[in-house]
């Protein structure tokens, strides 16, 4: 059997360009060596909103007496919450199983390589190999969780996000290493829990990508609920071989202290699979790590293409997902089965939601990167206090920011933290994709009550027109 494409990887950049290949006209096949939906679907986005939300559930039900219901006996079950954790991602893995049906791709288990133009090598389970032909490949391989050459993961009591998802037993005591979403997401969880979590963050601050108030803002209300965060901190060496681990942490100040607990967690960011994928034997280029490709994620052999975590750019399912569509609608232009070219994706206005509490969700410039790119900027904030909404449902903390460029209007970026305010932020990058400006924002009737008026409001408030504040 040959393909006009096969994919090798089945996440969510893997499987949207399976199928808006096979939609073009392409008879297609993926190739996947584990599970079919990638990190994303079996490790990552999904399983973590489950495990969030059943943290978020027991929060509100210890503090059920706010709200004048009265709970009594309400306790956490840990292997049930990993269980239902699991269970949510092999209904979404499954779910794409019956996508590639619908789509009549061919699934291929197995690990695939490039073995030539228009070869894939592939490897079952068994250690058979055959290799299967095709015109078009597009390299969907992901990444995996980064190791420290001093933080060695031996999967037990030093862990990635994989064990961190499954552990067997909640852990009394858990330092999590890396502030960035994941060590976030997991602090939210494991404290909720009951376990007594301590951020570990080599930066000046937690959750370093965001802008400076909102990592000030959720450094406030981690801390206020019992989370212990260590900036400017680094862990030097870690010791397993007593009963817990010992981690001992450089402060700035230059001294060290041990910290002991029963887990650390290494969330210090991911790192591509690029290795062994036969792309130096048919110079397909790399750099720093990636699969370098241009604009249309064509790589330096033209007839493969690389997508998502492989490749630079921001490591998010939705922008591994449009760079899949892209791929497979520019070879569907070449054959001539595609009208026009796809859009390159714009790599500033891609929205960054961690689904901690209070949760967070940004697009566009920070306030310093807008200064420092020589902005004259107009600021706005709307602190959820004075929202109707928030206030009713007894979330009031966070606010969001938005930054307009003070001679044009231009919305250069919006920064949120709050409850929901990953819902919301999908009209501020539509907003800034139609190059909207303050004038029409606060001509664009918001419905009341509600948390998206804070935007708006943000936004009459960079203009000195706020009325709620
Ligand atoms: C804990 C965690 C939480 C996250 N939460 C979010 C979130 O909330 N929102 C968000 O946008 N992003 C989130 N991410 C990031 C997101 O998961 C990734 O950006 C996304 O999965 C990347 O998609 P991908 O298709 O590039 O690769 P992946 O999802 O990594 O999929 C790659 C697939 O390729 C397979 N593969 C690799 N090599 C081969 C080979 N040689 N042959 C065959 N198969 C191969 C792998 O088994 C895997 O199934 C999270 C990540 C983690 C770890």
């Amino acid at each position: 059997m040959s393909y006009d494409l096969i994919v090798i990887g089945s996440g969510p950049g893997g499987y949207p360009a399976a199928i808006r290949a096979s939609q073009l006209g392409f008879k297609v096949a993926i190739v996947e060596k584990e599970s079919l939906g990638g990190i994303c679907l079996n490790w990552g986005c999904i399983p973590t909103k489950a495990l969030l939300k059943s943290a978020q559930v027991y929060e509100y039900m210890k503090h059920s007496a706010d709200y004048g219901i009265n709970a009594t006996g309400v306790m956490a079950d840990f292997n049930a919450v990993i269980k239902r954790s699991r269970g949510v991602a092999d209904k979404m893995s499954k779910g794409v199983q019956f996508l590639m049906r619908k789509n009549k791709i061919d699934v291929i288990m197995g690990y695939g390589k490039v073995a030539g133009k228009g070869k894939v090598e592939v490897t079952a389970q068994d250690g058979s190999v055959k290799i299967v032909e095709t015109k078009y490949i597009v390299l969907a391989t992901g990444g995996r969780s980064r190791e420290l050459p001093n933080l060695k993961q031996d999967g037990k009591k030093v862990i990635g996000y994989r064990e961190a998802m499954v552990l067997p037993t909640q852990p009394k005591s858990m330092i999590i290493v890396g502030s960035g979403a994941i060590g976030v997401e997991f602090a939210y969880v494991y404290n909720s829990m009951g376990t007594k979590v301590t951020i570990v963050e080599f930066m000046p601050r937690i959750v370093p990508v965001e802008d400076e108030d909102v990592s000030k803002e959720l450094e406030k209300q981690y801390k206020k609920q019992g989370i212990e965060i260590m900036t400017n901190a680094s862990v030097e060496a870690v010791e397993t071989s007593g009963a817990g681990v010992k981690a001992m942490v450089k402060k700035a100040d230059g001294s060290t202290v041990v910290l002991e607990a029963d887990i650390v967690l290494s969330a210090v960011g991911v790192v591509s699979n690029i290795e062994n994928l036969g792309l130096e034997q048919h110079n397909i280029k790399t750099d720093k790590g990636k699969i370098v490709t241009d604009k249309y994620q064509q790589t330096s052999l033209p007839s493969v293409y690389a997508i998502g975590d492989c490749t630079p750019g921001q490591a998010l399912a939705h922008v591994a997902a449009k760079e899949g569509i892209n791929a497979a609608e520019h070879m569907a232009y070449l054959e001539k089965k595609h009208k026009h070219l796809p859009e390159p994706l714009d790599y500033n206005n891609i929205p960054g939601c961690t689904y901690c509490t209070p949760e967070i969700s940004s697009v566009g410039y920070t306030e310093k990167a807008a200064k420092d790119a020589g902005f004259d900027v107009k600021i706005g904030k709307f602190p959820f206090v004075a929202s109707g909404k928030a206030s009713a449902a007894g979330n009031t903390d966070g606010f969001v920011k938005v930054i307009y460029d003070a001679k044009y209007g231009e919305l250069l970026g919006c920064h949120m933290i709050g409850t929901n305010v990953t819902e919301m932020i999908a009209e501020v990058v539509v907003a800034r994709k139609l190059e909207t400006t303050a004038h029409e924002i606060l001509n664009a009737v918001h419905p009341h009550p509600t948390m998206s008026e804070g935007f708006k409001e943000a936004t009459a408030a960079a203009y000195g027109e706020a009325i709620d504040i």
